[in-house]
């Protein structure tokens, strides 16, 4: 097992890596305050982890409430979050409760959520059981759930008390889920760390078919990265935003093709290509260096080519993520593998690309 530790100015908490982690009492026992447990799952992950978990906190005589919510990202929204509310009110759940998140970014994202409102504030662990959720989503305290005029609109910074990420069970994580997480990992490389982007290229395949070490030290150095940056910026205001690479292009592409189409990693995969051919249009990079990353995104079984929507379209959908300031786009752009900087981009340098 391997420990990243998250260092934030209020709080700090461990992230422990593993195969087999959700066996281990030992690791749940010290982040666990009162006398009750709201374990909260969806009906997926329920049936494949939920009673082995039940049984790893069974020692430790806390009450427990299982709380399991329909699969979905359309189900992340504010009558499942009413539905966990009622569920704990209904079984007397007090503040000392701590709910845990046993799943991917969605139920992580509404648990967490749930765990900053209810009664002003309940601790909470993250069990992520996506790829995704293991490099992204668990990591960084940002919670929330999405409004139908926008996606993740409502929300809070709420951080877990732990983060016990079991690279195990991503053995019955479909495979475009898996690829959807290597996306991420690919971003962490590509911003902040020429050393493991080279090193992901070199263990591109044993990640594709889950080896185990190699994913392991994938899943922590992914972890390391965002922790840092997040401490460094832990309400969004500047470094954070690198770890938005790919996001901008990948969110117009999201939403241009209508939610779900793609997987988030797909689109911000595809995203990273464009992000990258963009840099190389403003004399930041050289085609060796955008070949590189696509072809990384490429053998991580993520589309490169993106969708053709109209470089209006992108333009407009670029500009109404609430990721950017009025009128202007602003960009996450490469000036070398391992690096990136935010710069704001006119149109017509992005329409070139968009056109490409
Ligand atoms: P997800 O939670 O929808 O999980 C994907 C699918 O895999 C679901 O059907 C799920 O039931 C299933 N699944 C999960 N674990 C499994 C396992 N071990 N075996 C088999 N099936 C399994 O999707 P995701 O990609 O994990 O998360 C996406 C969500 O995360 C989005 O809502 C996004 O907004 C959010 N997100 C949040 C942050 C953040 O900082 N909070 C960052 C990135 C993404
Ligand atoms: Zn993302």
């Amino acid at each position: 097992m391997l420990t990243v530790n998250v260092d934030l100015a209020a709080h700090a908490y461990p992230i422990h890596i593993g195969n087999h982690l959700l066996d281990r009492t030992e690791l749940f026992a010290p982040h666990l305050m009162g006398s009750t447990v709201a374990l909260i799952t969806n009906a997926t992950i329920e049936p494949l982890y939920a009673a082995r978990l039940r049984s790893t906190l069974a020692p430790l005589g806390k009450r427990l409430i299982q709380i399991v919510l329909p699969d979905g990202e359309a189900h992340k929204h504010w009558e499942t979050l009413n539905f966990i509310f009622t569920k704990l009110l209904t079984e007397r759940a007090d503040r000392k409760t701590t709910l845990i998140a046993l799943g991917g970014g969605v139920v992580g994202d509404i648990t967490g959520f749930a765990a900053a409102c209810y009664m002003r504030g309940v601790p909470f662990i993250q069990v992520p059981t996506t790829l995704l959720a293991q490099v992204d989503s668990s990591v960084g305290g940002k919670t929330g759930i999405n409004h139908p005029l926008g996606k993740n609109m409502l929300g809070a910074f709420h951080q877990p008390q732990a983060v016990i990420a079991d690279t195990a069970v991503l053995r019955t994580l479909p495979a475009r889920e898996l690829a959807a997480g290597l996306a991420e990992i690919i971003k962490a490389g590509a911003i902040a760390d020429a050393v493991f982007f080279d090193w992901i290229e070199t263990h591109i395949d044993a990640l594709n078919r889950g080896d185990e070490t190699a994913t392991i030290e994938a899943v922590r150095r992914s972890c390391e990265i965002k922790a840092q940056v997040v401490a460094a910026d832990e309400r969004e205001q500047g470094r954070r935003a690198l770890l938005n690479f790919g996001h901008t292009f990948g969110h117009a592409i999201e939403v241009g093709l209508g939610y779900g189409r793609w997987l988030h990693g797909e689109a911000v995969g595809c995203g990273m290509v464009m992000a990258a051919a963009l840099s190389q249009q403003l004399g930041l990079i050289d085609s060796a260096t955008r070949t590189r990353l696509k072809r990384l995104i490429a053998a991580a079984h993520l589309p490169t080519q993106a969708p053709i929507l109209g470089s209006d379209r992108y333009l407009d959908l670029m500009r109404v993520d609430k990721k950017t300031e009025a009128e202007q786009i602003n960009c996450i752009l490469l000036k070398r593998l391992g690096e990136a900087f935010v710069m704001r981009v006119p149109d017509h340098t992005l329409r070139a690309v968009l056109t490409a």
